[in-house]
């Protein structure tokens, strides 16, 4: 997972890509980077958060009116500074990339852009490709003049890239001279929104990202998603020219509404909060048909991305929802002192059980998900420990059976505890008495059923094996995994 934005304002636009490094955190913690131009390009990127990479007087350095910003949570490539994005190249024109995604077929594109185009890979990132790819595709002996020129060649080079690029890319880019480029996957496995607002003088300024959780704070107004298959440029004028160059199922990610989304965004024109809304409501009323003599004392979530699904579940089971898990909202990518690693894996560290709730009482525990299980086990011994009469437990999401090659660290399938065990197993697992996880029909309806969108079905790949690019065989699973592993570990 990424978080990826680029802007075309009528003023300067670092503060503005500040923002929505800070507003896209939750997207990406490891890296971020932000890149600008006027008549060169201008960069900032560092490992960490964002607060620690971008001071005053380096954001002064950030000049130029149009730009782009990346946060990133390794996919796909090595851990090191190198691979930072966005990542750029000075020759055609000066292009600057950040992408969100990960293509399946990076082995195969790496090789023919070393030999063939004779380009040199600096790094083990897809972005990277994708950027060769990209750039050898817009160099022409004869540069086009016009805008209208100028996006016909982008038309070409973008509608080759999905037909060559396996996988999910949703990319923000700049082009030195010529402006703001954005394009999306032929199925819209990653979001991309955008957003406009009065620039003051007659002309509109631009926003994209990964979600709008910035455009009330920056004054934009949400205007949708960019569709899958279709390009959008900006030129440095402010003229817009859009394309949906590949017309073919729209398949969006599935767990963005589980999971990774911030509650508040709203992605392919389906709020995210409402939707985990749903999933509680539909979730309670499996629970009341499969355990009609079981009712809980309470609901709490596992802290936090469970909340809001909760609230709604513990609502139509007519329970009282309880927020008997305290998750210290200071912990996260800290200095690890001497000695400490080991308690800051533990879920102890970050969870503290509030007793007065859950002592002598029957406790529902309610998840977003279950990828490995291990945290979910040390959840409800924390509730045993802490005097509970009966633990049950009730998952929003169906069981995580297969590894992401979407752009989600999913681990590979030995790793996921419902890829290797059958609900029953997974009931003795964690150790409790009752265990419920959602069924596919009702995920999809509660992230279907309502908005004015345009979603097919959602990709929903890591909960019934089926990958919506029709990219990905057993032999494509063992080559992926061994480039993941490699790139961990570094064997
Ligand atoms: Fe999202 Fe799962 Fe599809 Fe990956 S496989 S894109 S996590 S739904």
């Amino acid at each position: 997972m990424c978080g990826i934005a680029g802007i075309y304002s009528h003023k300067p636009v670092a503060a503005e890509l500040y923002d929505c490094v800070i507003h896209l955190q939750h997207r990406g913690q490891d890296a971020a980077g932000i890149m600008t131009y006027d008549d060169r390009m201008h960069k900032e990127k560092g490992m960490g958060l964002a607060r620690g990479i971008f001071t005053e007087a380096k954001m002064e350095l950030l000049t130029g009116n149009i730009g782009i910003s990346h946060n990133r949570y390794p996919t796909h490539g090595g851990f090191g500074h190198g691979e930072v994005q966005p990542f750029w190249t000075s020759v055609p024109y000066g292009i600057a990339l950040a992408h969100n995604g990960n293509i399946t077929n990076y082995a195969e594109l790496a090789e023919e852009i070393t030999k063939e185009e004779t380009r040199y890979l600096n790094t083990t990132s897809d972005t990277e490709v994708l950027l060769h790819l990209f750039a050898d595709l817009l160099h022409q002996d004869e540069p086009p003049n016009t805008s209208e020129d100028f996006f016909n060649l982008l038309c070409d080079a973008v509608s080759t890239i999905s037909l060559k690029v396996k996988g999910a890319y949703s990319v923000t880019a700049m082009i030195i001279g010529k402006g703001l480029v954005v394009f999306r996957d032929p199925h819209g496995i990653r979001p991309l929104v955008k957003g406009e607002r009065p620039n003051g003088n007659g002309g509109k300024d631009y926003i994209f990202a990964s979600e709008n959780t910035m455009f009330y704070a920056l004054g934009y107004e949400p205007k949708g998603s960019v569709l899958p298959g279709e390009l959008i440029y900006i030129d440095e004028d402010g003229k817009m020219f859009t394309k949906r160059l590949v017309k073919k199922e729209f398949n969006p990610c599935i767990f963005e509404y589980v999971y990774f989304s911030r509650p508040d965004a709203t992605l392919n024109d389906v709020s995210v909060y409402r939707s985990r809304l749903r999933m509680g409501q539909n979730l309670a009323e499996a629970w009341k048909k499969k355990y009609p003599h079981i009712t809980p004392d309470i609901v709490i979530p596992a802290p936090s991305t469970a909340n809001t699904a909760a609230l709604s579940f513990a609502h139509a089971l007519g329970v009282r929802y309880s927020e008997g898990l305290y998750k210290n909202p200071f912990i996260g990518r800290t200095f690890i002192m001497p000695g400490q690693a080991e308690r800051k894996k533990s879920v102890k560290y970050k969870l503290v059980p509030q007793e007065l709730e859950i002592r002598d009482k029957k406790v529902m525990i309610m998840d977003d998900s279950i990828v490995r299980g291990n945290t979910s086990r040390e959840i409800v011994r924390m509730l045993w420990d802490f005097g509970a009469k009966k633990v049950y437990f009730a998952v929003a999401c169906p069981p995580v059976k297969s590894p992401c090659f979407y752009g989600v660290d999913m681990p590979t399938r030995d790793e996921l505890i419902a890829g290797n065990m059958n609900v029953d197993e997974i009931k003795k697992f964690l150790g409790v008495d009752a265990l419920l996880y959602q069924e596919i029909e009702d995920l999809i309806e509660a992230v279907t059923r309502k908005g004015d969108h345009h979603i097919d079905t959602p990709c929903m790949a890591c909960l019934n094996g089926y990958y919506v690019a029709k990219d990905i065989d057993e032999a494509k699973i063992n080559e992926i995994k061994t480039m993941r592993n490699h790139d961990r570990n570094g064997n």
